[in-house]
């Protein structure tokens, strides 16, 4: 589970994130909705320490990660995370870019690290792709390699930020298939999406932030059909 108590984040003299409380279960998927600069990628990146917050705890499986002196290399690599931009290594191979972080970060031999490489490419069906260049792919596909990588590093917990954000309408169905599919399998998942239908059908819970504030958290049916606060009742009216 991640549990997040009293997290708060300030940039200057924004605040970002106020005294958020939120519990994710293990192998929940939770997607995170709210409007542009409610603090969702924020909340987002403290989870793996690319921001710290500078109030309250995060804790992993029980293990507190926003404590002085934490081990951050660590940490980043029990969560995976999945950005909109892909930020593949061009000059490297498919295969290679799954491969890198399992030799450099992981210290696996070669051997090794191609053969969980290629089964995690072959869990987002592109094992066959494996000698291409990221250039020589779709964006969906790229994206789909992007979640391989993250994948091989065997995470505790995947985050996807706005992951289907940047890629052309017919490319978003075949990497929300591969999301699906990880929630199914029991990943721990915190998912900020614009994509209600994923929420509405993945979700087991989906949370609205509003000005750095938890305001609801329901799971899909309530969350859509019966929403309490007029924010949310407001926001819902504009996007679905
Ligand atoms: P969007 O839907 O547009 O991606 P978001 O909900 O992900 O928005 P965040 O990116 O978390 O929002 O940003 C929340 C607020 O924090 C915004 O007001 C943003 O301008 C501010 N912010 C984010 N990162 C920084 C930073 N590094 N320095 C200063 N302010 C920041
Ligand atoms: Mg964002």
């Amino acid at each position: 589970a991640i549990v997040y108590s009293h997290v708060g984040k300030r940039f200057g003299r924004t605040v970002v994130l106020e005294d958020i409380d939120l519990s994710v279960d293990t192998a929940e998927t939770i997607c995170l909705l709210g409007p542009s600069g409610s603090g969702k990628s924020t909340l987002l990146r403290c989870t793996n320490l690319l921001e710290v917050p500078d109030r309250g705890q995060i804790s992993i499986h029980g293990q507190v990660i926003t404590d002085k002196g934490a081990d951050v290399d660590g940490i980043r690599t029990r969560v995976g995370m999945v950005f909109q931009r892909f930020n593949l290594f061009p000059h490297c191979s498919v295969l290679e870019n799954v491969t890198m972080a399992l030799r450099a970060v992981h210290n696996k031999r070669r051997e090794e690290a191609v053969a969980i490489a290629r089964s995690k490419l072959e869990l987002v069906g592109l094992d066959h792709l494996r000698d291409r260049r990221p250039a020589q792919l779709s964006g969906g596909q790229q994206q789909r390699v992007a979640i391989a990588r993250a994948l091989a590093m065997n995470p505790e917990v995947m985050l996807f930020d706005e992951a289907t954000s940047a890629l052309d309408p017919e490319l978003v169905g075949e990497v929300l298939d591969v999301m699906r599919d990880l929630a199914k399998q029991g990943m721990t998942m915190v998912v900020v999406t614009h994509q209600m239908r994923f929420a509405k059908e993945v979700a087991s819970r989906v949370v609205f932030l509003d000005h750095g504030h938890l305001l609801e958290i329901a799971p899909p049916e309530e969350f859509f059909e019966n929403p309490r606060s007029e924010r949310l009742q407001l926001f819902l009216k504009r996007v679905l």
